[in-house]
């Protein structure tokens, strides 16, 4: 089940083709950094995309760069250099920074630049047939060729014009009518046209490149919610006005990242960037941030929540490392439910909070039956591998193993900690435990982690807080 914009309701998910999916969702435009609003969604997106192939389906997901628009002209314009050169050093960015949060890459990644050909092919069928209209270089889309314009925000065309939403404009027929194509202002970047010089509007332009690589009707669309009015009704009245068919089954929307419970934007200077962001935390923590609030929900960016995740997910590795040196026990253990309770909480409209609450109850539920005699080995491998599959492969938000000790291969290292070891336990027999505890304090802050045991101290290092990059 999943909840469709365009009916306003959960929807039994049927794909056109059994057992395929085909999917698209609404990229980068490529004049700065992504900042880590922008990051929710690129992640919500990946997890999705994620869960719809762990459930069996063969899925084309395809992730539109928009190389070409006003923002990346006029940054163009401030440093001086070609519009070309923008898109091309933040396209390489966004490439690093999704790689960076774990964000499996698309099937395709199309470019506005590389479509204008079917672009303009699509344009020339909408003047052609009446629902797009030419004024001096431009083309714009006449709405009102369009019946069931506002079918996907509930927004009706009179409120529209008379609630002036949209700008008046002596070209325009309907002020609601929007441009497919924009004449070449001189010093821009242009393409040849019917219509003379020029390039192509933003919304055409995901028009164009979803159906080029998924054909005239797929199955879902996504974005975040502040693309649903204009950005995607204009992309279906585009696409149907001139196909005569569905555009899109589904439509997903994802909730907006806020800061101090304000929308985050580029506008609103109050952003911070996902590369910011990667610096500060492990990208399973910033995932696993996400992750426990619906996708559909606004979500307030804390510092203190990203650190409590980056917490959380330490967790997911103790026990992984546990499963791996739990020792055969008697008892089996039936991963089975969880693995229905999973799929019935992702299934529900892709309930990423109620999913996790499950892993966390399987990692209870195993660590007490292994206190109470030991699971057995088919046991062990059953659970460990719908633990990998799921919060690695889904959500993947299983930390790294633990990062090997720097120098480990120095066996100086070692020696020095145990001499540490020593020393300290020579001070605890003669009872000065205020200075045994400074060594033991001493060595945590650096990230060693002493554990005193009946068969003497042992010792294990992971990176100190500050430095624990994934
Ligand atoms: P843009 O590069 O601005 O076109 O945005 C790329 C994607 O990020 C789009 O799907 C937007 O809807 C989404 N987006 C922008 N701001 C936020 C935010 N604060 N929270 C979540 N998603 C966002
Ligand atoms: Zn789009």
């Amino acid at each position: 089940m999943l909840y469709n914009t365009l009916t306003r309701r959960k929807e039994r998910f049927e794909p056109l083709e059994e057992g395929k999916v085909r999917m698209y969702t609404c990229g980068p435009t490529v004049y700065d950094y992504f900042h880590i609003g922008n990051a929710r969604s690129f992640v919500v997106a990946d997890v999705i995309r994620r869960y719809l192939e762990y459930a069996g389906y063969d899925v084309t997901f395809v992730m539109n760069i928009t190389d070409i628009d006003d923002k990346i002209i006029n940054r163009a314009a401030e440093k001086g250099v070609e519009a070309s050169e923008i898109a091309r050093e933040f396209t390489e960015a966004f490439f690093q920074d999704i790689e960076a949060l774990g964000v499996r890459p698309a099937d395709v990644y199309p470019k506005a630049t590389e479509t204008i050909e079917d672009i303009v092919r699509h344009v020339e069928g909408l003047v052609e047939s009446g629902a797009a209209y030419v004024v001096d270089g431009d083309v714009y889309f006449r709405v009102e060729a369009f019946p069931e314009y506002g079918k996907l925000s509930g927004k009706n065309l009179e409120e529209l014009v008379a609630g002036a939403r949209v700008e008046k404009d002596e070209r325009k027929q309907n002020p609601a009518d929007f441009a497919l194509w924009k004449a070449a202002k001189p010093g821009e970047p242009s393409w040849e046209s019917p219509w003379g010089l020029g390039r192509p509007g933003w919304h055409i332009e995901c028009s164009v490149m979803s159906q080029k690589y998924l054909r005239e009707t797929f199955d879902i669309h996504a974005g975040g919610n502040d693309l649903i009015f204009p950005h995607h009704e204009n992309e279906i009245a585009q696409s149907e006005a001139l196909t005569g068919k569905q555009f899109v089954r589904y439509w997903l929307h994802f909730g907006f990242l806020r800061i101090n419970e304000e929308k985050m934007s580029k506008s609103l200077g109050n952003f911070i960037t996902a590369r910011e962001a990667l610096n500060k935390w492990p990208a399973y923590g910033i995932r696993f941030f996400f992750l426990q609030t619906h996708y559909r929900s606004p979500l307030n960016l804390l510092p203190e929540g990203i650190e409590g995740a980056v917490k959380g997910a330490a967790k997911f590795r103790a026990f992984r490392d546990e499963l791996d040196a739990m020792s055969e026990g008697a008892r089996s253990f039936d991963a089975e439910p969880y693995r229905e309770r999973f799929a019935r909480a992702m299934n529900d409209d892709f309930n990423t909070p109620a999913a996790l609450g499950v892993l966390f109850d399987l990692m209870h539920d195993v660590r007490t039956a292994a206190a109470d005699g030991g699971i057995d080995r088919p046991s062990n491998d059953a659970v460990r591998d719908f633990f990998d599959r799921t919060v690695d492969g889904v959500f993947g938000i299983l930390p790294p193993p633990q990062e090997a000790l720097p120098g480990a291969d120095n066996a100086l290292v070692g020696d020095l900690v145990q001499i540490l070891i020593d020393v300290r336990n020579d001070l605890r027999k003669e009872r000065n435990f205020a200075l045994a505890d400074r060594i033991r304090d001493a060595l945590a802050a650096a990230g060693v982690t002493l554990k005193d045991g009946k068969d003497g101290t042992a010792w294990s290092y992971s990176p100190p807080e500050s430095t624990n990059r994934g």
